[in-house]
């Protein structure tokens, strides 16, 4: 039965919601699951894995996310910022490396204006011209995005982390709204960035019809990235005693996405690295094929602890580059010196 649901998700990149249950709640057809979703990554992007330099530039937040380790409500969190002189080190330090894009990230920092998230748009944008440059800067208003793609900037990752209202009330307080959030998301593509969304998953109380209106809304949205993550939780964050969310159940979501969204760009992510020790070979494995390693400053890794225990927060950006190209070759892929945008949808019948 379910082997056909895993067919027909090949062929139609669509099911039913009582379809998407039996696959997202059953683990015997995951190995189907996975020769589906490699088979179409193979005839997308064959075995290249595209990699991206992140830069945390910022651990300050006005939010205050019951899930997230640099919520404005831990008081024990060392905060730091980025000056423009730091991330642009970060960047040459990136392209030296043969990174192509690079992802400028931070909690929702107020203290950097608009002008200043251009100016320094502006300034990468010039110096390197073949690359692409991603934010992640949370939410802002359209004529901030506005601004900032104005600037040189191409994409723009926002997770939409749940899309179901009633389980966003759960994680999120009262004056954050799921509405806001979509309302981003499609400003976003209606300028034209190629956009990045996605969810946790695991997160407390997360339910089976939550993680289907997730997909329901990526469907709705046709982003150009998703990006999924097992929830683990952070000791200082009231959260602190949920138990993570599960490697297997991830690694099935990741390849239902990739047979959801053929054409996407998938990470890999640091989460999934760090709920099991080759988490991001299993994850390009099942169908991923994009990987993101950290450009910031050593010294500031350990303050963006989004959740506990997180990866590669010691490591030089140089280290961390080559030990990821070890890992990916190790499973027969090859990590590439590329833009990586993102692919055409094919048409299924050509
Ligand atoms: S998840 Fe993002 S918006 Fe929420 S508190 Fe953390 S950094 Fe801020």
């Amino acid at each position: 039965m379910s082997d056909l649901l895993s067919q027909k998700l090949y062929l139609a990149s669509d099911l039913t919601d009582g379809e998407f249950a039996i696959l997202i709640e059953s683990d015997s057809f995951d190995e189907e699951l996975r020769r589906l979703a490699d088979l179409v990554r193979r005839s997308y992007y064959g075995t290249d894995v595209y990699v991206r330099g992140l830069i945390e530039i910022s651990n300050y937040c006005r939010n205050d996310c019951y899930y997230c380790g640099i919520r404005r409500g831990n008081h024990f969190v060392e905060r730091y910022r980025l000056t423009r002189g730091e991330i642009l080190d970060c960047c040459r330090i990136g392209y030296e490396l043969g990174y192509r894009t690079f992802v400028i990230q931070g909690g929702e920092d107020t203290f950097y204006s608009d002008e200043m998230i251009c100016e320094i748009v502006s300034a990468i944008r010039e110096l390197y011209v073949d690359c692409a440059i991603t934010l992640s800067l949370g939410e802002r208003s359209y004529r901030s995005y506005k601004s900032f793609f104005d600037s040189g900037a191409n994409r723009y990752l926002l997770r939409h982390e749940t899309a179901d209202s009633e389980h966003y009330v759960k994680l999120h307080p009262p004056e954050m709204s799921l509405d806001n959030r979509k309302r981003c998301l499609f400003d976003l593509k209606r300028i034209g960035y190629q956009v990045g969304s996605g969810f946790m998953v695991g997160s407390p109380y997360q339910t089976t019809q939550n993680i289907i209106a997730d997909l329901r809304f990526l469907q709705e949205l046709q982003p150009a990235m998703v990006g999924i993550g097992s929830f683990i939780s952070h000791h200082q964050t009231p959260f602190s005693n949920f138990r993570s969310g599960d490697l297997k159940l991830t690694l099935r979501l990741i390849s239902i996405l990739r047979l959801l969204f053929p054409y996407s760009l998938i990470p890999a992510t640091t989460a999934l690295g760090t709920i099991d020790p080759v988490g991001r070979e299993l994850g390009i494995l099942a169908g991923a094929n994009v990987v993101m390693p950290n450009l910031s400053p050593v010294n500031v890794r350990k303050k963006y602890e989004l959740y506990d225990n997180k990866i590669c927060t010691g490591e030089e950006a140089a280290e961390c580059r080559h030990c990821l190209t070890r890992r990916i070759a190790s499973i027969g892929f090859n990590i590439v010196t590329n833009i990586g945008n993102v692919k055409e949808m094919k048409d299924k019948c050509s």
